[in-house]
This record gives structure tokens, sequence and C-alpha cells, in this order.
């Protein structure tokens, strides 16, 4: 709302219209409301008791203190008010809305609020079956300005002197909720009562996670994950010093095992895979033996910074004693990129290692195993996982093995793969194929996305997704991709000349090319070089892409804006799209993300959240393109809810260029 607000604060009757397409989507949420200057003037929906109209939010004592307090911290602020204005127990999240001039100056314009109603959230959070269990409850906080606690919600019987209390995060503030059991001689052990507490935590993020799947699943996805963490770890009270080889500083046998039952139980819900690189350096034991204790150390520590410069942060490095090391690779798309990432680490630990100014060189050994697929729990991952580093050690020095042999095969051809692509980057062995984007409105082709193909000459046409991720991996993509682009435009300008007509040209950028320090050099050459206006040119990202470093992303999205070419947000829907961060990005386009366009209109979930993209695009002043377009019933959802542009396989496949230009003129000859 204080997104759609700062864009135009005068359009009160759009707002309305769009809050009553998000509230539905916010089950936790009773009502929203503006407080233009202070005072609450509307409430939304118009069916909700009206009773808070009016209400001077900064000249009431009871409200004033914690609604000046966000005009400093100019952030949301979760108030507790000892009643809400409807008459029933609740707690209100007040955001500050501050509009900037040109001049850059903010002035504040007032709140907009949600109100949560305390029964709600008791059915949400199963309170319920806390009582059930012979539990007694008290959730309450410290008032932020008086310090005083206060209680929000709290059992019928009383706790007793056996307590366990979680604090849980909110904005601006910390709640705290203690269980106890009603029976204090009951056999209720501490730990149970830790995970009970547990479950209620987790379901108060669930509930907050169903509300919110929409907008932003990953952040609350990883709240979920932060919070059984910060409770785990506060339960079990691990010890650092336990956890660490002191040497390397890297996390040891103990930490392994405890994160990968950590992993285990987190990916059995989340479908996602994880490796388990087990490495043990060749030959160690000579080098200690001649050069002595002092140097085999240091080159531990070598060896396990080298590691360390070989994972992403999501990935984690442990030492279990000795020559041994263990790298955990995280959400996996392709069991086989962990044989790519073992052989970088094997290429980097090769590297010459400066020790006591001796350069010094060794390798080392690598068994790899894949959760779930070949085992699923920490012992047995560990114990096939060194099967596999002594089967890499048989088969000679500066080797890597899976523990599968179906994966040791497929790797094997994916090393092919990537020897193949190396050598089609030199014969240009790839083509664009173009799929037409049709405005819903006038049926109009406005332009076309441009879409990779490889012609291997022994598997035929190979589509993206197979090669991509490998290409992604290895670095290969950003050679490729430029040539993608030099392409797309070329093509595109020889239809601008052939037709007359200008038609836009998407092309679609990877996180690699995105970080491409030399990105906007390039699109400018490829501009130049075809001589295609800037204007025709939109380039795809990501919301991934965007967010992993938002600050450096909208510099790159505002560099490239100036030369003139279009950004869209490609695959929207399916990570974090929070509103209030597309709003600081400068684009110009949102595709809604075919898995939501395909079950339109059946769907009920589907098409609220398609629907809801719709409007959100237009409140923002965004053009929407809805991808995967199959069916007949598709296009007519999507042109009642006023979608500008249709892509997918009813309006036509992706085609070669000339096939392409070919449809369009017959299109064209018809209408005439
Ligand atoms: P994308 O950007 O989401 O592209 C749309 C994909 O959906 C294309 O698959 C397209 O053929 C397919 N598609 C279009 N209409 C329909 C439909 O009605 N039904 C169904 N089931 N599918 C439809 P494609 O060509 O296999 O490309 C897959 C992905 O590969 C693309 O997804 C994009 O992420 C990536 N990709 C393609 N070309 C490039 C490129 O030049 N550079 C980079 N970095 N990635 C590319
Ligand atoms: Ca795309
Ligand atoms: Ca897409």
């Amino acid at each position: 709302m204080a997104t759609v607000l700062r864009q135009n604060p005068r359009d009160i009757a759009g707002l309305e219209r769009l809050t009553n397409e998000l509230l539905p989507l916010y089950l936790g949420v009773d009502n929203l409301q503006l407080a233009p200057g202070g005072v609450v003037r509307k409430v939304f929906p118009v069916t909700a008791h009206q009773g808070p109209v009016g209400h001077d939010l900064l000249n009431d004592p009871l409200s004033k203190e914690e609604a000046e307090l966000t005009l400093v911290t100019h952030d949301l602020h979760i108030a507790v008010p000892a009643q809400l204005r409807q008459g029933r127990p609740g707690f209100v999240g007040r955001y500050p809305v501050f509009l900037t001039d040109k001049q850059g100056r903010q002035t504040f314009w007032g709140f907009v609020s949600a109100v949560v109603l305390l029964d709600t959230m008791k059915s949400f959070a199963q309170f319920d079956q806390l009582k059930q269990q012979g539990l007694a409850y008290h959730l309450w906080r410290s008032h932020p300005i008086t310090g005083e606690p206060q209680t929000l919600l709290r059992s019928a019987e009383p706790l007793t002197k056996v307590k366990v209390t979680a604090s849980i995060g909110v904005p601006r503030g910390r709640w705290q909720l203690t269980v106890s059991p009603m029976e204090p001689d009951s056999l209720f052990s501490s730990t149970r009562l830790a995970t009970w507490l547990m479950v209620v935590l987790v379901a108060m993020a669930a509930g907050a996670l169903t509300r919110s799947m929409l907008l932003r699943p990953v952040e609350l996805a990883q709240m979920v994950r932060r919070r059984t963490r910060a409770l785990e770890s506060a339960n079990l009270s691990l010890e650092r010093q336990a956890t660490h080889d002191s040497l390397t500083g890297l996390g040891n046998r103990a930490l392994l095992e405890h994160d990968l039952n950590r992993n285990i139980e987190h990916v059995c819900h989340a479908k996602e895979q994880f490796a388990v690189l087990l490495l043990d350096l060749d030959d160690f034991k000579s080098i200690n033996d001649s050069l002595g204790h002092r140097a085999g150390d240091a080159m531990l520590q070598a060896v396990a910074q080298s590691l360390g410069r070989c994972v992403r942060s999501a990935d984690a490095v442990y030492r279990l004693g000795g020559d041994e090391f263990v790298v955990v690779l995280n959400q996996l798309s392709d069991a086989v990129l962990a044989g790519v990432i073992a052989r970088k680490i094997l290429a980097e630990v090769a590297l010459p290692h400066l020790i006591q100014e001796q350069e010094i060189q060794l390798t080392t050994s690598i068994g790899v195993v894949i959760h779930p697929q070949d085992a699923e729990d920490a012992e047995s991952l560990l114990s096939l996982a060194d099967v596999a580093m002594y089967r890499a050690k048989k088969s000679g020095r500066n080797q890597m093995a899976f523990f599968s042999p179906a994966l040791d095969h497929a790797a094997q051809t994916r090393l092919q793969l990537v020897d193949q692509l190396r050598e089609a980057i030199k014969t240009e062995a790839f083509e664009l194929h173009y799929q037409v984007k049709v405005d819903i409105a006038s049926g109009q082709t406005v332009g076309a996305e441009a879409l990779l193909r490889w012609r291997h000459p022994v598997h035929g046409l190979i589509p993206p997704t197979e090669f991509i991720p490998l290409a992604e991996e290895t670095g290969l993509i950003v050679p490729i991709g430029e040539w993608a682009l030099r392409t797309a435009c070329m093509t595109a300008e020889s239809w601008h000349q052939s037709l007359g007509t200008p038609l836009t040209i998407a092309v679609n950028l990877s996180a690699k090319q995105f970080q491409d320090a030399a990105l906007l050099e390039k699109v400018r050459t490829a501009l130049l070089h075809s001589g295609l206006p800037a204007q025709l040119l939109e380039l795809e990202i990501t919301e991934s892409m965007m967010m992993r470093k938002p600050d450096e992303a909208a510099a790159t999205m505002r560099a490239l804006r100036q030369l003139g070419v279009h950004l869209a947000v490609d695959d929207f829907g399916t990570g974090y799209s929070s509103l209030g961060y597309l709003s600081r990005f400068p684009i110009q386009c949102l595709k809604i993300d075919r898995s939501f366009v395909q079950n339109v209109p059946d769907s009920d979930a589907d098409s609220t959240i398609a629907r809801s993209i719709v409007s959100l695009g237009k409140s923002l002043g965004l053009t929407v393109v809805a991808e995967g377009v199959e069916t007949q019933s598709q296009l007519d959802f999507l042109r009642v809810h006023g979608c500008h542009i249709a892509q997918g396989y009813l309006l036509g496949r992706p085609l070669e260029a000339a096939r392409f230009i070919e449809q369009l003129r017959k299109q064209e000859a018809a209408v005439e």
C-alpha cells in the first residue's frame, strides 16, 4: 500500500481496488487502514467495523508514543493496544509513509496500517493444541516506550515453575512466548517443552507463510529456518569452542553432524538436494615429514582458504581432523553440478601454495555423495563419501568420484559436454529462436523473445534448460550470452528494416552476465553494431538476480536504463517478489511466470495470484506480460483482468528467424 501511495497519493479509489484484491491473500489480516496526517480516514474493506475512522493517532495518549516512534525509525512498527477500536483484542502493524519531492526532501504523508485480530492469530499459531497437550502459555512483550510487560495472549491456566521461553523477533521489537506444564509434576522434560514451543513458533511462522506466500516466499522460508535454528541452538546450548577447529577456524565434525541433520530435516520439506564432498589430501604425510609440523599446519590453513574460495555463501566447509575436509554444497539444482564444483576444488587445491617462503604443491582426492539420492542420514552419507573417496584415491591422485556409479557416468558425460560447449562457442554452433509477443487487447504482434538453442553435432537441437546451468557454473554463459545479445539485436534490426514497423526484442540475461562488469559496454556495442534503436531492446532478468545484491543491481539497472533499453522481470512470482523492493528498481515490465498462467482460470489460488500481479503491476505503471499461454480460456481470463501482453504456444511457438518473419508477413497479408 505504501509503495502505491508513494507513486500516486491521490488515487484513493485505485488503492481501495488494490486493497480488495490483496486482502484475501493475507488471511490473518482483518482490515487495512489509511491515516493521512495521522488521522484514520479509510478502513478497508468497507464491510469492516468502521470504529477507527476519525481516530487521531498522534494525539491520542494511548497511541501517540508508539505512532511517533515510527516517525523516527521510518519503519514498520507493531503496536499492541489494550483494545482495538473495533472492540476486540488484536495488534496493528503501522507503517509511516513519506513522500519524496523532486529535491529529494521527505514529507510525512500519514500511516498505513494492517490490523490482525488475536483470535485469528491464535488459530493460526495452533495455541489450542498447547492446551490439549496440557500446557499453559503466555505471550507477552515489553512495551517499547515504558518497558513494562504487556500480555498479548495467555491460557486460562497459570504458568507453573517449570517453563521454557523463546523470543520472537517482530519489526523493531521482540515478543516472548513462555510455556509450562499445567501439572508441574507431570512427566514433561524441558526438551519436550522446547519441542512444543517449537511447534507453536513454526506454526506462527507458517501462518505468516500462507498469508504472504505470494509476496515473500523465500524470505519467510528463511525466517522459519532461522527461528528453528535459533531455538535449537538455544536449547541445545551448543558450545562454540566445541564446534570449531582451532587451526583453520572451520567447523569440526560435531558441527558437521549437527548441520547435516539440520539440512536433512529442512531438505525433506523443500525437496532439495545437497552434496557432501569428502576430501583427503594426497600424500600429506610426506609434507609433514619432510618440512615439519609447522609447515604442515600452514599447508592445512592454505587448503582451508582454497576451499573457501571454491564455494558459494550457502555452502559450508569443515575440517574433520588430520588432512580430511568436508564441503557441503547446498541447494543443488542438479546433482551432477557437484562434480563440476569438485573439479574446481581439485584445480584450486593443486595450485602452488606459498608456505614458509617456498612454493609447495599438493593434490587431493574427493568422494561425493548426494542427499537424498545416495543416503538419507548423516552417518551413512559420511561413510558412503568415504567409500567414494577411496575409489577416487585408487584411480590415481587428484581425482574425484561420485558414490553412485550412475552419477559418475553422468558427470563424465557432463564434463564432455563442457568441452563441447567450449568448442561450440568457437564455431558459433548456437541459434536463436523467436517467440512472438502479442498485445492482448488489439491482437497486434508487438515483439518477440529470443530463446537460445544449441545445435549439437550428435544430439541435434539442445534446449537451454539442458546446458545453461552448466554454462552458468563454468562461466561459459558470458561469451554465449554476448553472442545471443549481438545476434538478437542484428535480427531485430533486420526485421525493423524490412517490415518498416518496430518490434521489440527481448533477450534473457543470466546471473553471471548481469554481474559482468563489462555488461554495459557489451550492450552498447551490440546496439551500435546492429543499429537497433535502444528502446526496442528489452533485457529480461529474474528477481533473484536483483535481490542478491540489491544496491549493485539497482545501479547496473539504472546504467542500462540510461542507454535507453527496457528492463523486464522474468518468472515473476516465483522468487523474492517483495513489492516494496520492486519499486526501487527501474523496471518497465513484469512477466507472470508460466506456472501461474498454466492453472488459470481453474485454480482459484493461481487465478488470484495472476490477477493480483496484473493489478500490482498496473498500479506501478508497468507493462504486464503473461508467459506460457496455451489455451483460449487462459487468454480470455487475462484479457478480462487487463493483462497487456501474452506469449505462449497458443500465439506461437519459438521459431527460427526466417520462419518467424515468414509468419509475420503472412499475418500482415491476412490483415490487409
Ligand atoms: P524463459 O525465459 O522463461 O523462457 C520461456 C520458456 O518457455 C521457453 O523455453 C519457451 O519455449 C517456453 N514456452 C513458451 N511458451 C510456452 C507455452 O505455451 N507452454 C510451455 N510449456 N512452454 C512455453 P526454452 O526456450 O526452453 O527456454 C528455457 C529457459 O532458458 C528460458 O526460460 C530462459 O530462462 C533460458 N534461456 C533461453 N534463452 C536464453 C538466453 O539466451 N540466455 C539465457 N541466459 N537464458 C536463456
Ligand atoms: Ca525469459
Ligand atoms: Ca520466464
